[in-house]
């Protein structure tokens, strides 16, 4: 009896610890959907999350959380946002957004002239790249664009489907929406580094690189290649501007620029008008066009951006965006090469210093991910890292080694700073 009551209060803990792992591992099953960058599927699945979620930190005092930084969700930004208080609110009466239409002297007819006109603007601002005679094609976040210029360049009559290829690590999305439809037009064939040149191909080049934030040029160099220019990154809190870019196809996202994901807003910059329109036949085909209401929003966020550098005087106090992102970005990159460098499990990649056209400052590229590799005996980083309650994607996803994570470097900063203080731990305990 005696024996019993000394072991009652070992097994409560024990319990709560269970409880509180399952409920861990439960949401992490919530979230984890092959790969795909997006959180969940449904409401219900949502809410469930939600509630799991409100669990896990009612047990948070027995044992820790799980951090899940697999995602690169934005909400980094918020902090930013709200201290611009009403500045981007936008007012919409019932009466506007009824019609499919917004230009229909445009090519691109669901294309809001406001936004185009915010998008140009932002452009010309930052210098990272040319809009002039370039088509603007707006759609659903810049997942559907990526879609959409698949459609307008591969042939709608070749034998053979396109094969579409990117030097790994990959964005791990490519090969799941490529060969999500199992197409007639296109298909995936893998790392681009080791793509045989004889066939027809569109190589994506993604710069700086999701995951690895590498600088990126095409690495075929086949002459029957077609190019795609996946700029979501592209922006001075994460990298130099140090040229105005100027391909034939180059894709830009809120999700990544403003840290407005929820929006699901991107455009392409697009060199030729037949492009273009076929761009433009596959959204209308898709899903009739793009959310105006969504658009204007982004309209009036791009806009307030501009302004915090050419209207300083209405922001008193507010850091212009970009200078608040890479500032944000610099502290969340030395905290994180501070934890890494306390012992020798992990490593990071390095990134050359260039200065930024746009602020004049000088700095390496600080990535929306880290790229990190688990050293020594550890081959499997990411069932490492998720055994310490911190979720990150796996480099299998990205077409490389399992030595390798993704980790977001956007998640609100609490979130961050609690990844920090695991990591460093488990450095400075210096391998399991
Ligand atoms: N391309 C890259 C390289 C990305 O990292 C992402 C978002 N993770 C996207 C495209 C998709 O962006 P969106 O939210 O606009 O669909």
């Amino acid at each position: 009896m005696m024996r019993n009551q000394k072991f009652m209060p070992a097994i409560k803990h024990l319990l709560v610890i269970s409880i509180a792992i399952n409920a861990g591992l439960v949401l992490k099953l919530l979230h984890d959907n092959n790969g795909h960058e997006w959180a969940t599927n449904g409401m219900n699945e949502v809410r469930v999350a939600k509630d799991v979620f409100h669990g896990v930190q009612n047990l948070s005092r027995a044992t820790d959380q799980y951090i899940n930084l697999d995602h690169g969700d934005p909400t980094m930004y918020e902090v930013y946002w709200k201290q611009m208080g009403d500045r981007t609110t936008l007012v919409l009466s019932g009466w506007q957004s009824i019609s499919y239409f917004s230009d229909t002297k445009n090519h691109c007819w669901f294309l809001e002239p406001s936004f185009a006109n915010a998008v140009t603007r932002l452009h010309n601002l930052v210098g990272n790249a040319q809009t002039r005679s370039y088509h603007i094609v707006v759609g659903t976040g810049s997942t559907q664009l990526f879609q959409a210029a698949l459609y307008a360049l591969c042939p709608s009559n070749a034998p053979e489907p396109m094969s579409i290829v990117s030097a790994a690590p990959f964005y791990s999305s490519y090969p799941l929406i490529i060969d999500c439809l199992k197409s007639g037009l296109y298909k995936w064939k893998g790392d681009a580094s080791k793509f045989n040149k004889g066939e027809p191909y569109i190589e994506l080049v993604t710069s700086p690189n999701n995951p690895d934030g590498s600088i990126r040029q095409a690495v075929v160099n086949g002459s029957g290649g077609i190019l795609v220019h996946d700029l979501a990154y592209y922006w001075p809190q994460y990298t130099p501007i140090s040229f105005q870019a100027d391909h034939d196809i180059m894709l830009f996202t809120v999700s990544k620029s403003t840290g407005h994901a929820g929006i699901r807003i991107g455009w392409a910059l697009v060199k030729d008008k037949e492009v273009a329109k076929k761009m433009t036949k596959f959204i209308e085909i898709s899903s009739i066009g793009v959310s105006k209401d969504s658009q204007l929003r982004a309209a009036k966020i791009l806009d307030v951006i501009a302004d915090t550098y050419e209207h300083t005087e209405k922001f008193d106090k507010v850091k212009p965006f970009f200078h608040y992102g890479n500032n944000e970005m610099a502290r969340r990159w030395k905290q994180l090469r501070s934890a890494v460098n306390k012992g020798q499990t992990f490593s990071l990649p390095d990134f050359p210093v260039e200065k930024c056209n746009f602020s004049g400052q000088r700095f390496g590229t600080q990535p929306a991910f880290a790229w990190l590799k688990c050293e020594k005996a550890v081959n499997d980083c990411e069932s490492f890292l998720r055994k310490h309650k911190i979720l990150t994607r796996s480099g299998t996803q990205f077409g490389s080694s399992k030595r390798y994570v993704r980790i977001s470097l956007i998640s609100h900063k609490e979130e961050y700073d609690e990844f920090i203080q695991r990591l460093s731990l488990l450095s400075s305990m210096d391998t399991p």
